[in-house]
């Protein structure tokens, strides 16, 4: 079963809005194992919606159509439509009393051209908008499927949801599922090398690797006639993953890196206390993201100054003089007083060079430091970054909180 995606709308070629709907759908429709190996845009002009029409239906059975629904007159994706199947257009009383009754109730008068959309090709399914006037339909002519939406998202969205995704799940005999390992501290060659036997002979579940910034996703997809089916075919390939990548997952799905991190200090009932130099306040804002974390999360502290350190978070003297701000004695300091002076089981810090000025050649830009404390103990990492300053101090936050996450 082969599906496209055809937004149509001037706005959207001319770039004033972006095109969520077919990302949503495209999702939606991989979901449901439907193939979908083109998508396309098009602006409110009769001919060139027609001959999209002409060439997605020479090349697939169903067209997914959004926006053009509405009462003006560049609305005419469903005039379009009709005329495409050969199909007159008939009034559909139910959907003419909903928008009447829907003026009424916003006592505003109803306008002649808001009736034509209550007209739909003849013999077609309407899809009712509960959050609009204009509703959507289902066109079917031999084995073509013609679907056709609103475009605001906020109405899209639903009536897919409520009213054509069911008519879909019907047409396909067996549903895509879909896992997502997510991975940090490992590079994506590091991770496909390590895996490299799996993927090779990947056939029911697929694994695709994902790189992103700081971390690698694995999406292992399998195709089968029920969820608990694919589910079952996903177990063993994701286990193997699992033994081979340990504790480089740190979670799936949608789970976030600061989420896991948040949930296993809760779980172990850790308190924690933060000091930060080059990441300025980014990795107590991250862990701030999860509802919670004042169960645990004490304290944060902003020690940019050499003064503030020695002041706050009693890092000696000697330690800046001998070694500098950004060394890893600084960093260990540092975490241990933030730890100490905050009354936490747990302290963490960053200090480094963020830039772009301000490197050497000893202590280059990008150059940082992850000091951690935990009950006594003292550990460290020490990072070379790439990028600009954003990068450098974005991806210093992911890295100490990895560094945590593996010492927990
Ligand atoms: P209306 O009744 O509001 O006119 P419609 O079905 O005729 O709805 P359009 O006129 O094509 O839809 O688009 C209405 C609005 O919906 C656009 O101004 C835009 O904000 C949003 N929209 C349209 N298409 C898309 C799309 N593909 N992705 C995201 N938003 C969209
Ligand atoms: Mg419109």
């Amino acid at each position: 079963m082969k599906a496209e995606i055809i937004a149509v709308g001037t706005e959207l070629l001319l770039g004033d809005i972006l095109n969520t709907n077919a990302q949503y759908l495209a999702k939606r429709l991989a979901d449901m194992g439907i193939n979908v190996y083109h998508q396309s845009v098009v602006g409110d002009n009769p001919l060139r919606v027609k001959e999209e029409f002409s060439l997605a239906f020479s090349r697939s059975d169903i067209v997914i159509a959004t926006g053009g629904l509405g009462p003006t007159k560049d609305d005419l994706t469903k005039e379009i439509g009709g005329k495409f199947f050969n199909k007159k257009m008939v009034l559909h009383k139910e959907s003419l009393k909903e928008i009447q009754d829907y003026f009424k109730e916003q006592n505003k008068p109803l306008t002649e051209n808001n009736k034509k959309q209550a007209y739909f090709p003849e013999g077609s399914i309407i899809l009712p908008n509960d959050f609009g006037t204009a509703p959507g339909c289902i066109i079917k002519n031999h084995s073509k499927i013609l679907i056709l939406l609103p475009g605001p998202p906020r109405e899209n969205i639903p009536m897919f949801e409520k009213y054509a995704a069911s008519y879909l799940e019907k047409l396909t005999n067996y549903v895509l599922v879909s896992k997502v390992l997510r991975i940090c501290g490992l590079g994506e060659s590091t991770v496909v090398t390590k895996i490299s036997d799996i993927i090779d002979n990947q056939c029911n579940p697929t694994v695709a690797p994902y790189a992103k910034q700081n971390e690698v996703t694995l999406r292992l997809t399998a195709k089968a006639k029920t969820r608990q089916e694919g589910l079952n075919l996903i177990k063993p390939v994701e286990l193997k993953i699992k033994n081979i990548l340990k504790d480089s997952i740190y979670g799936e799905n949608n789970i976030t890196l600061e989420d896991t991190v948040a949930k296993k200090l809760i779980e172990k009932n850790l308190t924690i206390s933060i000091a930060e130099s080059c990441t300025g306040g980014l990795l107590c804002g991250k862990l701030i993201n999860y509802p919670g974390i004042s169960k645990v999360l004490l304290e944060g502290a902003v020690t940019y100054s050499n003064e503030a350190k020695i002041k706050r978070l009693n890092v000696k003297k000697e330690t800046l003089k001998n070694f500098g701000a950004v060394s890893k004695e600084t960093a260990m300091e540092m975490a241990e007083g933030i730890a100490k002076s905050s009354h936490t089981h747990i302290g963490l810090s960053t200090t480094g060079i963020a830039g772009p000025s301000g490197g050497t050649k000893e202590k280059p830009v990008g150059l940082v430091y992850i000091g951690l404390y935990i009950k006594g103990t003292l550990s460290y990492i020490k990072l070379n970054l790439a990028g600009n300053r954003q990068n450098i101090r974005y991806s210093s936050v992911i890295a100490a909180l990895d560094f945590l996450r593996r010492n927990l």
